[in-house]
């Protein structure tokens, strides 16, 4: 499919081209289809949103709002295919997967394209995004060693005891607007790789990168009811939550939504990681090496448009690297405001309106606490995209901690600065903040890098690293109001959340065993 024909053209880059099958074409606005034991599916919704381009306002689709039919359909359709995949062989799963990274790679800058139409990132960050999940189907491709048991030979006479990691069921996914390739990609390959099957209910601002995903699972070989798709909001995930076939619910976004998931899914029996708002914190430190430092911290405050759960939102500089504030303004300053597509372009647009007016607004509230601000994005204007969803990048000085701008999350190219006199004064801060998510400290001091690491409670630390999100073989993790359940996405302890740990105590007697009578006690003889 090409956009929609009344989407403007600006340059060759600005066309995409998407999977055939994927949408009902039959109404005008392609109609994103659902996946439901295999088929690719129409829903009979009657509410439906829209897929617009943050760029041009373009609606590139129409994505309903599943039916509590439909969710039945597919927790049935999973709850059968879980029959079969539950004993299919670890070889033949992990298979699947090294087909599946392989179709990624080979559609990768295609989907890129798609993702930055949707989502608005520039080309190379969607490349990124896609990228950084990928990474997480490798991993997956090598489940055999991580879905292994422990053996402890002789516990007693003759006694062997060991475990065994079963898969659990059937588990629901519910993913963010912000990244709609990596964060899929954390959660239904690890799950199905184990043995389970999924249900997965991606963004509705942003589905069609993650559909373009879900079908080169399906042509990788996932069989029918392993991977199924329903599309909506709150009923919709609801209705997940709740359902009494469900067992385990994954959960990406912000602070708000996913309490209410995580409490509304655990209430009804599940397991439940909720991976929730961030407001990550750069601490720098004056012996910190000047160039590299402020560049890292406007990459990662500004790099699509502040709107990663891992940006840098937040910049505390300590004793005399203050001074360093007018170079990150200067810095900032030359980053360029543009379509994703285009090329040279550093800072996209934010995700929708609605989030452009929140910042601007969080931007102005924040000057009438009397923060100065800096450098002010606001009301930026790019030719050939007027009517693009654009805030600039804006730094904000003189911050204090009860500002709304540094209590809450904004989720946009927006950076707050605020001074302290001491390392311990940093990291005091740091821990006073409701959020956990990430946290880089910059220096070149490794005694104050291991106090750092040590007393900090966030859940990323990146030292000397701007956005410090772990690759696959360790978990992706988050403190305080970042997250809740004890296991993270991906890595070992994604195993340990999809697999459910069975102890076996076994003992064989042979025909030359010896009778040792009727044992009433605990003990093992
Ligand atoms: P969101 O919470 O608005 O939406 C996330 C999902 O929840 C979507 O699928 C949405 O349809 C659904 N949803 C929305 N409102 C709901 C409601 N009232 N009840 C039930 N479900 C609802 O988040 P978003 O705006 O899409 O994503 C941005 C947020 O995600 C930011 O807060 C960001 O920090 C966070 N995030 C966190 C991580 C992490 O790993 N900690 C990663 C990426 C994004």
């Amino acid at each position: 499919m090409k956009c929609p024909s009344h989407i403007a053209k600006h340059t060759e880059e600005d066309t995409m081209s998407t999977t055939p099958g994927l949408y009902d074409t039959t109404h005008g606005t392609p109609t994103v289809r659902l996946l439901i034991n295999g088929e690719f599916i129409d829903s009979l919704a009657s509410e439906y949103s829209l897929v617009i381009n943050p760029a041009t306002q373009e609606v590139l689709a129409r994505v309903p709002c599943s039916t509590p039919a439909e969710v039945d359909a597919a927790v049935a359709a999973a709850q059968a295919a879980f029959k079969t995949w539950k004993t299919t062989p670890i070889a033949a799963r992990m298979r699947i997967m090294l087909r599946f990274q392989a179709l990624i790679r080979e559609h990768l800058p295609r989907i890129a394209a798609v993702l930055t139409h949707e989502q608005g990132k520039t080309l190379a960050d969607a490349e990124g995004d896609i990228i950084r999940g990928l990474e997480v189907v490798e991993h997956a491709c090598s489940v055999g060693t991580l879905q292994l048991g422990e053996f402890a030979e002789n516990v007693a006479g003759g006694v062997d005891t060991y475990t065994l990691r079963q898969p659990i069921g059937v588990c629901a996914g519910i993913t963010p607007f912000n990244f709609p390739a990596m964060i899929p990609l954390w959660m239904f390959p690890m799950a199905i790789v184990c043995g389970n099957t999924f249900v997965l209910k991606p963004s509705e601002q942003d589905p069609m990168s993650t559909m373009e995903l879900v079908a080169l699972a399906v042509q990788a070989g996932v069989p029918p009811g392993v991977l199924n798709v329903v599309h909506g909001g709150k009923d919709v995930v609801d209705a997940l939550c709740t359902h009494p076939s469900i067992v385990a619910v994954s959960f990406v976004g912000s602070t708000k939504v996913g309490t209410h998931v995580y409490e509304l899914a655990s209430r009804h029996g599940k397991r439940v990681q909720s991976m929730m708002g961030a407001k990550n914190h750069a601490v720098i430190l004056p012996d910190a090496n000047k160039e590299q430092s402020l560049n890292a911290l406007v990459g990662a405050a500004f790099g699509a448009a502040g709107q990663r759960c891992m940006a840098t939102s937040v910049a505390v500089f300590v004793g005399a690297a203050k001074d360093w504030l007018p170079d990150v303004v200067s810095r900032a300053k030359l980053l360029k405001v543009n379509a994703g597509v285009q090329p040279g372009t550093d800072v996209g647009p934010v995700i929708s309106q609605r989030a452009k007016a929140r910042i601007e607004s969080l931007i102005a509230h924040g000057a009438e606490e009397g923060a100065d601000l800096l450098l002010d994005g606001r009301g930026v204007v790019v030719p050939g995209y007027e009517r693009g969803n654009f805030v600039g990048p804006t730094v904000i000085g003189g911050v204090k901690t009860h500002m709304q701008v540094y209590t809450q999350e904004i989720f946009g190219p927006v950076l707050v600065t605020l001074n302290v006199d001491t390392l311990d004064d940093a990291i005091a801060l740091v821990n006073a903040n409701p959020f956990g998510n990430g946290v880089g400290l910059f220096t070149q001091s490794g005694a104050a890098a291991r106090k750092f690491q040590s007393e900090i409670d966030v859940g990323q630390v990146g030292i000397n690293v701007p956005i410090p999100v772990p690759v696959p073989f360790f978990s992706f993790t988050g403190s305080r109001g970042s997250k809740l359940g004890d296991l993270g996405p991906y890595g070992k302890q994604v195993v340990q959340f999809y697999t459910q740990t069975k102890t076996v105590t076994a003992r064989w007697f042979d025909d030359s065993s010896v009778s040792t009578g009727v044992n009433t006690t605990i003990s093992l003889r």
